[in-house]
């Protein structure tokens, strides 16, 4: 049986836990091998690439920290060489520094944007002469429908989701005519480590705007990234799909 991905690259940030460790399993299910840049504990690190493992992709762990232009650089160029290319690129990893915008404290703000928006520059940059050159691509960013929706308590990180959406639009026009695209997920309530720590006022308060009244799983996250990695996606390009029960329609 063919597989969605066989013989492809994929980079995954923030790979090793939450909805990046679903994506680049889901992945190296199809056949993909996968480049994990994350800044995790080794444990998690160790734990994830042995799971990926056991579908018999090859998985490499790269310790990357998204929002360090020239490490991401250097990097990529390392992947390339490692595991002979990138043909998937999957902007995953991110973080939350929450409180009311009165309150936010400007390094807050700043390491949001340097880690959920500029990691995501960062990472394009590295990769895009090398695409043009293959003359194909993939690239797909995770957003979030709070970038779409606003979200009080979030004003540092629904900037970058909202920035990313605008990255992508650019970057798909950019790179189209080369036989690359770019989109953007936007998931809604999803249950990762993300979400756990949020108090069980705030996560009913979520759900009870969500119609499909349960949370997702990164598996549905991961479905979708799988779609726009393969060929059903092919001409399908700047495009944001929300990932998230109804709750932003
Ligand atoms: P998660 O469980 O916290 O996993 C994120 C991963 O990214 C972790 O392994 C984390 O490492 C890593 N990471 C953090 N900073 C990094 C950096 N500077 N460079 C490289 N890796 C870094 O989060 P998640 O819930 O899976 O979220 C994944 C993405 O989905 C994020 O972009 C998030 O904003 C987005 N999203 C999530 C939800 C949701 O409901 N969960 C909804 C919408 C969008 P450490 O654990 O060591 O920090």
């Amino acid at each position: 049986m063919t597989m969605m991905l066989e013989n492809k690259v994929a980079v995954v940030t923030g790979g090793a836990a939450g909805i990046g460790r679903s994506i680049a399993l889901t992945m190296a299910k199809e056949g993909a091998n996968i480049a994990i840049l994350d800044v995790c504990k080794p444990e998690t690190a160790e734990e994830a690439c042995a799971l990926i493992a056991e579908t018999g992709a090859t998985v490499k762990f790269y310790h990357c920290d998204v929002s360090n232009f020239e490490l991401v650089d250097t990097t990529i160029k390392q992947v390339i060489a490692d595991l002979g290319g990138v043909d998937i690129l999957v902007n995953n990893a991110g973080i939350t520094r929450d409180s009311l915008l009165v309150s936010m404290k400007e390094e807050d703000f700043d390491k949001v944007i340097a880690i959920n928006l500029k990691g995501v520059f960062n990472t394009i940059h590295a990769c895009y002469h090398h695409f043009m050159r293959k003359r194909s691509g993939r690239i797909i960013n995770i957003s979030s429908v709070t970038g779409l929706m606003g979200n009080p308590g979030q004003a540092n990180y629904t900037a970058a989701k909202a920035g990313i959406i605008g990255l992508t639009k650019t970057t798909a026009k950019e790179l189209a005519s080369r036989g690359v695209t770019c989109n953007a997920i936007a998931p809604g309530f999803i249950q990762t480590a993300m979400t756990d720590v949020l108090s069980d006022k705030a996560k009913d308060a979520m759900l009870g705007a969500v119609p499909m009244k349960r949370m997702g799983q990164p598996e549905d996250i991961a479905k979708t990234a799988l779609y726009l990695a393969s060929d059903l996606s092919s001409y399908v390009t700047g495009e944001v799909i929300r990932v998230d029960g109804g709750m932003c329609m």
